[in-house]
């Protein structure tokens, strides 16, 4: 590929990232500079189109997105990828996602809190939307927070299940991915729900 060519790609990448964050940020799912979304440009070798650090994500443009390899490292000497980049890649790599997207949002840190172990869904018509029949049992990992990716990466790969495409980080966010951005999208906004429903109707075990 051509340096204008590749320009035009990540170009067209950032702008597409841009639209979804602030598609988040209007949920308020994206405070602050919080969260950070990712697509794959190429696999062999892996390489992603990732949102920069530290950036309001409603008022993204399409020049604020960073190439990164597998590890989140770029070789950009100017733009820095947001410090979960690293994460990104080995969900793309492992998960074989073609989009990964990270959100502050508030019921799947809460659901983690009260299910460390793991969040269990059933008998919920929204699981559908999760892409998994209504009356399946699926169960969302959590992982401990850390801001080393490495480690965060290691509990991932050890919770990991090629059918449930999600990942909750306590005390922190979530992670989930799809084929593409949209179809992240529409995965976050369905775990989200389940979650919500998942907080709401627990039984108080005071
Ligand atoms: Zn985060």
């Amino acid at each position: 590929m051509t340096a204008g060519a590749a320009d035009v790609e990540l170009r067209a990448a950032g702008a597409a990232l841009a639209a979804e964050c602030a598609r988040y940020a209007g949920m308020g799912w994206m405070r602050g500079t919080s969260g950070n979304l990712s697509v794959v440009l190429g696999r062999d070798p892996l390489r992603l189109a990732v949102t920069t650090s530290g950036k309001d994500k409603g008022e993204l443009t399409d020049d604020d997105v960073v190439v990164v390899d597998g590890h989140g490292r770029t070789d950009d000497p100017v733009k820095v990828p947001s410090a979960e980049a690293g994460l990104h890649g080995r969900i793309a790599a492992v998960a074989g996602a073609g989009a990964v997207v990270h959100v502050h949002a508030l019921a799947p840190v809460l659901a983690a809190e009260f299910w460390p172990d793991g969040v269990e869904l059933r008998d919920l018509e929204m699981l559908k939307g999760f892409g998994r029949a209504d009356h399946d049992v699926v169960t969302i990992p959590v992982a401990p927070n850390s801001q080393d990716m490495g480690v965060l990466g290691d509990a991932f790969e050890a919770g990991f299940r090629p059918d449930v495409p999600a990942l909750l980080v306590a005390r922190h966010g979530v992670y989930a991915w799809g084929a593409d951005l949209r179809q992240a999208r529409h995965r976050l906004e369905c775990l989200e729900w389940l979650l919500r429903f998942k907080v709401e109707t627990r039984r108080d075990s005071r």
